[in-house]
């Protein structure tokens, strides 16, 4: 059966098979097509939706809409048509069809962190995977199963409770669905590899509206794609991650020092940093307390007890003077969710970030010297290290091009309603522009807001022909294009 008569199919059984639920729906429903142009959506198709799901189909004219409609970052207040929140992957198969059918144009949203606003839409259909949240773990296999809206607080939390652990990021209210598919970097990653690394399997919604697995073994080639690829290929309605045994209790250590003493900081952190082993999880950052006093801080994670720790970050714990220095021992599951708050939703947020394969003599100098220019305590650059396990493997094995990456440095802003949001953008864009030119020219697909289709080609090196191949066998027509897009080959 042809992919079109397969979804007329599917959508005419469903059709005739159900009545209207009343959502209320007094006409056709206006929409916008994956190019953008309009198309009507008779009321009937949205009623007959409903019906066939599990979960629920969230209308502009319902009481839930306005929270529903929301995502993390507050830049991106957009208005989506419908938005479908899926109850299981039967309903994201259902959702997708409809969607296909229908010529909408389709967002996915796992945990709505989405730096640059993809898993909304301005009158396109919202397939919401927030209620499906379960984690089951094999403590002798040491894997977990767990569904493509789930939180990594979900994952991480499920892991410990089998005193098990598996790369995650810094935030536990992000969502595993972007997060695993575009990277995963973490305080873990040194040592496990990057969270797509850890991915072993999954089960996901194509673009013609089929629940299929990949894996090794299976659909190697979507396999290898969603894992680094980002939405481009599809809806992950279930990952299974390899997990590994971890003492709860980890180290934490920070040390503060005057600003006044951040080039010297800064030199000895990229030379002490380059000897750290696998279990060091560190960051250099430039910030600025309530006050606006401007400081330099050196802080991570060890994998391992505090004197371990002491051990390992040898000449650290006796440079200089900091105004505060402290190794303490830390659970790891409350340690991922201590930045949270720091991140909370409903603020406005933009981030400029790269990859960088070598520190050039310069970068401390550039970094601090544009850092000193703004005097206020919304500012922040950091310099995360990369490598280890995440460095060691091929830059082919997975879609993901940057294991040669030794740092990813990243300028933050965040401002509210009252607040200069154009002169934080600006801040933010000229700052990365004096920080670039010292880049490999790399960045992060979950954190760009640049999508120009050469942009992306560049970034995803060596690996991006592969990436058009699959994409054009597996979404011929782009209906999954809110992301860091890898269009598909014209058509003859
Ligand atoms: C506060 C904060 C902290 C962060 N910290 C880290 C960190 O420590 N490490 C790190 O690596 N990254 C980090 N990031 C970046 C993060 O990886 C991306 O923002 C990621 O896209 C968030 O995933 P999400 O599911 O919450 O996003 P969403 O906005 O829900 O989705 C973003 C995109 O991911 C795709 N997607 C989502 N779910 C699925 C799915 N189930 N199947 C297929 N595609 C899907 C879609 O294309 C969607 O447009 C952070 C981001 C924020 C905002």
């Amino acid at each position: 059966m042809k992919r079109r008569d397969f979804l007329s199919s599917a959508i005419t059984v469903t059709a005739a098979s159900s009545f209207p639920v009343g959502l209320g729906l007094a006409a056709d429903l206006q929409a916008v097509a994956p190019k953008g142009d309009k198309v009507t959506i008779s009321e009937g198709m949205v009623s007959d939706l409903q019906k066939s799901i599990k979960g629920d189909v969230v209308l502009p004219d319902s009481e839930q809409y306005e929270a529903a409609r929301k995502i993390w970052n507050a830049s991106f207040d957009k208005r989506p048509s419908m938005i479908v929140q899926c109850a299981d992957s039967n309903d994201v198969v259902s959702a997708v069809q409809f969607a296909r059918t229908n010529n909408v144009l389709m967002a996915v949203r796992c945990g709505g962190h989405s730096y640059s606003g993809q898993s909304t839409t301005n009158g396109g259909l919202v397939i919401d995977l927030s209620r499906m949240q379960n984690a089951e773990v094999d403590a002798n296999a040491r894997t977990c199963r767990i569904q493509g809206g789930a939180l990594l607080g979900n994952l991480d939390r499920a892991a410990a409770e089998y005193g098990l652990a598996t790369t995650a990021g810094f935030v536990s209210h992000t969502g595993v669905g972007g997060l695993a598919t575009g990277g995963g970097h973490g305080r873990l990653m040194k040592k496990f590899g990057l969270t797509l690394d850890n991915n072993l399997g999954v089960e996901m919604v194509t673009a013609d509206g089929r629940l299929v697995k990949a894996n090794a073994d299976e659909n190697a080639d979507l396999y290898w794609a969603v894992r680094g690829g980002g939405g481009n290929f599809g809806i992950v309605t279930q990952f299974e991650f390899q997990l590994y045994q971890m003492d709860p209790m980890v180290t934490s250590f920070a040390y503060t020092f005057p600003i006044e003493a951040a080039p010297d900081v800064m030199k000895f952190y990229f030379e002490w940093d380059a000897e750290q082993p696998d279990e060091t999880a560190s960051s250099l950052g430039l910030r600025r307390n309530a006050q606006g006093e401007a400081a330099v801080a050196i802080g991570g994670t060890y994998i391992g007890t505090p004197d371990q720790a002491e051990k390992a970050l040898g000449k650290l714990v006796t440079f200089g003077k900091p105004i505060i220095g402290r190794i303490t021992s830390a659970n790891y599951v409350t340690m991922q969710a201590a930045a949270d708050r720091i991140y909370a939703h409903g603020r406005y947020y933009y981030s400029k970030s790269g990859f960088f394969d070598r520190v050039d003599a310069k970068l401390p100098e550039v970094m601090l010297e544009y850092f000193m220019k703004h005097p206020t305590a919304k500012a922040g650059i950091s310099a995360a290290s990369h490598g280890g396990a995440a460095g060691r493997v091929p830059m082919d094995a997975t879609a993901y091009a940057h294991r040669d990456a030794k740092y990813q440095i990243s300028i933050s802003v965040d401002w509210d309603k009252s607040e200069d949001g154009p002169g934080w953008l600006k801040y933010a864009r000229d700052y990365w522009s004096v920080m670039e030119p010292l880049s490999d020219g790399g960045f992060y697909v979950n954190t760009t807001d640049d999508d120009r289709e050469n942009t992306i080609r560049k970034n995803y090196r060596g690996n991006y022909e592969r990436l058009v191949d699959i994409k054009t066998a597996w979404d011929p027509d782009n209906a999954f294009r809110l992301n860091a897009n890898i269009p598909p080959r014209r058509k003859a």
